[in-house]
């Protein structure tokens, strides 16, 4: 806007009352983009059954990950960092809501031949970010739903790309098809719908409709990336939600021509590497694009690697257990951030965080309030994020659902551990002098045990009081 001198003059002998609302949108119009502009920009980039040894800066012996290791030396890695749940759905129940996954009604894996979701009615990152102007994006593995009204694009996201379960899962015939989708094998739209579906064939999604079948998953990590950097590119100018949840390192696994046997740990390595290009192209593309300074990139795994022969699953070493499990394998998890000047750099950070804490973060970050209705497990983890000096865990004690099931839960260094049928069977560790929790001290610490027993009834009793319903059709 030119402010010339007629203009002025024009403004001089305007009544008061004009005068007053032409302040007020000039105001508007000068203030309110700048605002905007200073929204920072948030990347999760969230992998699937990744270990948490299996990246080079977490202790990989084998597994080259160049870009993951340059990201953490700019930014600051998370060693103990907890997924919400030790497998896929409810570890993004969790992540989605800042809630518990057994909070929301979302204890344990779903399949295509389920007709239920995350409710709608619950609030995403995507739908708290969606109300300050942001601009969302979801590509990659879904798994909270798969039917029209649980899709990423009823919660919150504008546009979706990816596959919306497990790769080892199969199709619903009830999918929509696209008219020009992508029909491979052999497949016609007529066998689709009729034959008995196979596993491992998945869809392939572009919003609600099935545009490949089944989807070439060989070049899935390439592809998702491309999306994603496609997506950073179109929003470079306004602030955008990227929520990148790879396919890989899922079984089966798959790795492009490029990657395929290049590793030294076989294809799940390769798999690995694949998605470490991966990272490396989204933070060359926030660079080119100028936007590297408010853009919080966030890289970490939904849950513990399989336990599998021949090298096929990942390594948790020095941690305890696998997928499936409350022991530490199971759900503690790699994790790095990266903000440059926001997040301190090459730093590390073990006081206790988890993927629930990201929507009330990011939340915080965008100056968005949180509905007061009902009740968020996560905390604001900022001051762990940025290093402020002296910043401790808002964890006073973590815990670890397996199903409906409250089976673990840290206080401090302590991690106790109940399993059995009527959870008679009592595990302490210390871990911090016991990170592989090899030497259980429950019967030298029987005040302790009673203690941490304690909360955990009252709080699982709590939770189950509030628990909230599950989406239906
Ligand atoms: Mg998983």
């Amino acid at each position: 806007m030119i402010l010339t001198k007629n203009s002025i003059i024009l403004y001089s002998v305007m009544p008061k009352k004009m005068q007053k609302m032409l302040s007020l949108i000039l105001f508007f119009l000068l203030f309110s983009p700048s605002l905007k502009a200073e929204s920072p920009n948030f990347i999760i980039i969230f992998t699937d059954d990744q270990g948490y040894e299996d990246i080079g800066c977490f202790g990989s012996p084998k597994i080259k990950t160049p870009h993951l290791d340059k990201m953490a030396a700019e930014g600051r890695k998370f060693t103990s960092f907890y997924s919400a749940n030790s497998v896929c759905s409810p570890s993004r129940a969790a992540l989605m809501t800042g809630s518990y996954p057994t909070r929301v009604s979302v204890p344990g894996v779903l399949f295509p031949r389920h007709e239920i979701g995350l409710n709608p009615d619950e609030v995403t990152i995507a739908e708290v970010l969606k109300e300050k102007g942001y601009a969302t994006a979801c590509i990659g593995k879904w798994h909270i739903g798969h039917k029209p009204k649980f899709l990423p694009t009823r919660q919150g996201f504008d546009s979706y790309f990816g596959i919306p379960y497990s790769n080892d899962m199969t199709i619903d015939p009830e999918a929509s098809l696209a008219d020009n989708i992508n029909l491979r094998n052999g497949f016609t739209k007529e066998r689709i719908k009729k034959e008995k579906p196979k596993k491992n064939l998945v869809p392939l999604m572009r919003n609600e409709e099935v545009i490949e079948y089944p989807c070439d998953q060989t070049t899935l990590t390439k592809r998702y990336t491309e999306e994603a950097v496609k997506f950073i590119s179109e929003n470079k100018d306004s602030p955008f939600f990227l929520y990148l949840p790879h396919t890989m390192p899922h079984i089966p696994l798959f790795a492009s021509e490029q990657f395929k046997g290049k590793s030294k740990r076989g294809l799940y390595g390769d798999t690995i590497e694949e998605i470490d290009w991966s990272v490396g192209q989204i933070l060359k593309s926030i660079k080119e694009k100028g936007i590297d300074q408010k853009t919080l990139v966030i890289y970490t795994s939904d849950n513990g690697p399989w336990k599998l022969d021949r090298g096929r699953g990942g390594s948790a070493y020095p941690l305890r257990g696998y997928k499936f499990q409350t022991y530490e394998g199971g759900m503690r998890v790699p994790c790095i951030m990266r903000w440059p000047g926001k997040v301190p750099k090459g730093t590390s950070c073990d006081e206790v965080a988890a993927s629930i804490d990201l929507m009330p973060t990011i939340a915080k970050l965008a100056g968005a309030k949180l509905l007061k209705d009902r009740k968020i497990d996560g905390k604001n983890i900022w001051p762990l994020i940025s290093g402020t000096e002296g910043a401790v865990s808002p964890h006073e004690i973590y815990y670890y659902y397996k199903g409906n099931r409250l089976e673990s839960a840290r206080q401090g260094k302590w991690k106790i551990r109940r399993s059995g049928k009527k959870s008679q069977s009592v595990e302490l560790y210390d871990l911090d002098s016991d990170i592989s929790e090899t030497k259980n001290l429950a019967k030298e610490n029987e005040t302790l045990v009673q203690d941490m027993i304690k909360k955990m009834n009252l709080f699982d009793e709590g939770l189950k009081k509030t628990q909230r319903p599950v989406g239906k059709l």
